[in-house]
């Protein structure tokens, strides 16, 4: 297998800075304990911005083998802009990631596909990786154009880019559907997606950049349905929401992926 699978844990607005680094030292001691392997499965997280300092402190400190990102990023790099925080400061932090076009971001703020291709330049010019989230909502896949609709976002984003740049990008095909509600998708339709998209991407990009691009899914995942979803050969990996606020459920999907 060319590409490493990656389990990132998305903590959305959850997790203050000491229930973090709580969090990581349980995390580290439990896959520890479970002689886990980092080059085999690359594990981030992906904290609110209050607690990437402290978590950046733990991972130096200790020469953890865990990677971290943000949730969203500024479009611009300094400035007045009240309450934004810029790709090189998340750099500078020791972000390995940053997650892109989340549907929460999509829904309650004005996140278009303009400002998501902005959000992606920014971070790979800060010299880190865009986990970009797509993904149908229930509406398209009932009218059966699923995969045209995801396959589309990442076109849209990845339109202007370089065959380098995309070959950076974390794909996380994510339907809205399954997203907090339990409903996981079946490990074809996440195949399904995934095919469709590297599909695109060695179209557009060479077989290169498909092959190495990463694709994730998300959407309810669980130690429950971990096994089976990456058991497809396209899926990658996980983008984790709920599942990956209790620390033994979360190494426990990293052990199973
Ligand atoms: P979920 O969230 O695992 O709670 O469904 C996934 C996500 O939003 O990234």
């Amino acid at each position: 297998m060319v590409r490493t699978p990656l389990v990132a844990g998305n903590w959305k607005m959850n997790f203050d800075h000491l229930e973090a680094t709580y969090f990581v030292q349980k995390l580290v001691w439990l896959l520890r304990d479970a002689k886990f392997d980092y080059k085999r499965c690359e594990v981030a997280l992906m904290p609110a911005f209050t607690a990437l300092r402290s978590v950046e402190v733990l991972v130096e400190a200790d020469n953890l083998k865990i990677s971290y990102g943000a949730q969203t990023v500024s479009v611009t790099s300094q400035g007045a802009f009240t309450g934004d925080v810029s790709a090189d400061m998340l750099a500078q932090l020791g972000c390995r990631y940053v997650i892109v076009g989340h549907s929460e971001r999509r829904k309650y703020h004005p996140e278009d596909d303009a400002n998501i291709v902005d959000q992606v330049r920014a971070v790979l010019a800060a010299g880190m990786q865009p986990i970009l989230c797509v993904g149908e909502s229930y509406e398209e896949r009932r009218q059966g154009i699923e995969l045209e609709f995801a396959v589309g976002q990442v076109k849209d984003v990845t339109r202007d880019l370089s065959q380098e740049e995309v070959g950076k990008l974390v794909v996380a095909y994510e339907p809205v559907w399954a997203i907090g509600t339990g409903m996981v998708a079946t490990p074809q339709v996440a195949q399904d997606a995934a095919r469709a998209i590297r599909a695109h991407v060695e179209s557009a990009f060479g077989r290169g950049a498909a092959q190495t691009m990463r694709i994730l899914y998300g959407g309810s995942v669980s130690s429950h349905n971990a096994q089976e979803l990456i058991s497809q050969s396209d899926v990658d990996g996980f983008l984790v929401g709920g599942a990956s606020l209790d620390v033994e459920e979360f190494a426990t999907i990293a052990r199973l992926t």
